[in-house]
């Protein structure tokens, strides 16, 4: 038996990735890569996000745009969605063997597919869409051009988001367990252990007993009074280069050297993806911005991720000494350790369960919640603060997490006159005013279905859109092959933007991260002298309305 010996992880490397990938049932080979250029990613499956996991793998377009995007296998159409927000202009393909691969932050699509979606978005006047064409309009096969690759949407630089789904049931599934060819040279890394005391199975009911980090020689014993553990581990993993970080495949919990805990970033679906908050120690990722990965399942976690024993957590006695072993493993088969003991000490003040003020803060009478299903186990309470302001918030915290389904909030206006563009709106952790839907009953409340905890009041967007010429010059010429503006609004957003060349509604791409509207000139922009109208409404129906006489030549 190995004792008080603190292992510097080791990394061995398999001969072969099949050696993990005979493990799975997913087909190989079947899917090719969607670019004809070796891959690496900017970007992992199942990397820990802002109240999800990414879907896909971020495959890198060598930091150009316009790059040539292949189907990945034989198939057709299924879905086009364009949106100025999200995976931007995005491609659904279905295959016949019952797989959806989605192509997204694409610039354009190619050939019958641009032409299927231009004749779209003309004839509804709308540059967004989300259309799902039927089953033998759009064919496609294995490795044909069908999109250019582009930075639209919520991208923060040019690269393509690639998916594979389960058709049916719209799991998500990781596509380099399909043989996708990814490069991949580095090993994952366990940098730091939290050892917690977890007294109830609840997101802030546990206490951190002991913090060990990975080149930290003197910590292979740590003494931790006895009583029930959990372990949260720091876990990263890269593929060519340690600037992103990403989620390894699997991470493994050993206690004496039987497994407690096996997580396999496998498959999810969208509905379950807030429960990344459960999945992370949210409270340390908060208050000390460290993602901690809990090696054990909160019972509110609908995740299927794990396979545990006693949900990971242990029992640690005194006087006794317990083997730990963390384990990481990526799909390229490069894998790492971390070992240390814990020793149990007699704890002469027993473990009391925290309790939490029984003090009832008043609840505002006029709030009502559709749904209690959280991703932690706890409930939602709202308080009058006064001014019209109501606090929403988790009962025993002030985490900001998500609720994993909307509720309805409802705030009645006591005032005489109330406006038709009354709507919720909220402030933020970050003190940032939030648009949150809702409109004005006719019985004097403002309601809206909220997701997120905050301050709420009722409040009224009078403002109309800012509209900004971006390239017409003093003359009124334009300059380059299209037209740009910055459309703006501050409070309740935009919701339709609509671009007139001489009366005829043309296509203008809205792409929301940076505020611009851009008209492409095309084969029917006329050239000379033309008349300009854009009109821009936000989502309270505030409309701005830009005209001018230009010069169009190019
Ligand atoms: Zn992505």
């Amino acid at each position: 038996m190995k004792k008080n010996i603190f292992y510097i992880g080791i990394v061995f490397f398999l001969l072969s990735n099949h050696i993990v990938f005979a493990q799975n049932s997913y087909p190989q080979n079947y899917f090719r890569s969607p670019i004809d250029l070796p891959i690496y990613l900017s970007g992992g499956f199942c990397t820990l996000r802002n109240d999800h996991f990414h879907a896909g793998i971020d495959i890198t377009t060598y930091d150009v745009e316009n790059m040539p995007v292949m189907a990945a296998a034989d198939g057709w159409v299924s879905r086009i969605k364009i949106s100025p927000f999200g995976y931007g202009k995005a491609l659904y393909i279905d295959h016949p063997n019952g797989y959806t691969t989605v192509y997204g932050h694409l610039n354009s699509y190619t050939d019958a597919i641009g032409k299927y979606v231009k004749d779209i978005q003309y004839t509804n006047q709308n540059f967004e869409m989300d259309i799902f064409p039927k089953k033998g309009e759009l064919i496609v096969v294995k490795g044909q051009l069908v999109a250019l690759s582009g930075n639209t949407g919520g991208s923060s630089g040019p690269h393509i988001h690639f998916e594979i789904r389960d058709t049916k049931t719209e799991e998500i599934i990781n596509p380099v367990l399909f043989g996708i060819d990814v490069n991949d040279t580095i090993a994952p890394e366990i940098k730091q252990v939290a050892i917690n005391r977890i007294y109830k199975r609840d997101f802030n009911a546990n206490k951190t007993l002991a913090v060990i980090n990975y080149n930290d020689k003197n910590s292979d014993t740590v003494f931790i009074p006895e009583g029930s553990v959990g372990i949260d581990a720091v876990v990263n993993d890269y593929t060519t280069f340690k600037v992103n970080s990403f989620n390894p495949y699997e991470i493994n919990l050993y206690i004496n050297n039987e497994k407690y805990y096996t997580c396999k970033f496998e498959k999810f679906s969208f509905d379950k993806s807030k429960y990344v908050n459960a999945h992370l120690n949210f409270a340390n990722w908060w208050n000390y911005g460290i993602k901690y990965q809990r090696l054990y399942k909160l019972s509110s976690n609908q995740l299927y991720f794990y396979q545990t024993k006693n949900d990971g957590l242990f029992d640690v006695e005194a006087n006794k000494m317990y083997q730990v072993k963390i384990e990481a493993i990526d799909l390229a088969g490069f894998s790492k350790e971390f070992e240390f003991n814990i020793f149990g000490i007699a704890d002469t003040v027993k473990d009391s369960i925290i309790t939490v003020d029984a003090v009832k803060a008043k609840t505002y009478s006029e709030l009502t919640f559709l749904e209690n299903n959280l991703s932690i186990p706890d409930d939602i309470e709202a308080n009058e603060l006064g001014n019209g302001k109501v606090k929403v918030k988790y009962k025993h915290s002030d985490l900001p997490i998500t609720f994993i389904k909307p509720c309805n909030l409802a705030i009645n206006y006591n005032g005489n006159t109330l406006h038709s563009k009354s709507s919720l709106y909220y402030i933020d952790y970050n003190k940032n005013i939030i648009y949150a839907g809702g409109f004005l009953y006719k019985d004097g409340r403002v309601s809206a279905s909220i997701s997120k905890p905050g301050t709420y009041f009722i409040g009224e967007d009078l403002q109309n859109p800012i509209i900004k010429p971006l390239n017409i010059n003093k003359k009124s010429h334009i300059k380059g092959k299209h037209l740009s503006f910055k459309i703006i609004d501050k409070l309740s957003g935009i919701d339709k933007y609509n671009l007139y060349i001489n009366n005829q509604w043309v296509l203008a791409e809205y792409d929301a991260k940076s505020d611009m509207l851009t008209y492409f000139f095309d084969a029917s922009t006329p050239n000379g002298i033309a008349i300009v109208i854009l009109k821009v409404a936000d989502k309270v129906g505030n409309e701005s309305i830009y005209t001018k006489k230009v010069y169009i030549k190019y």
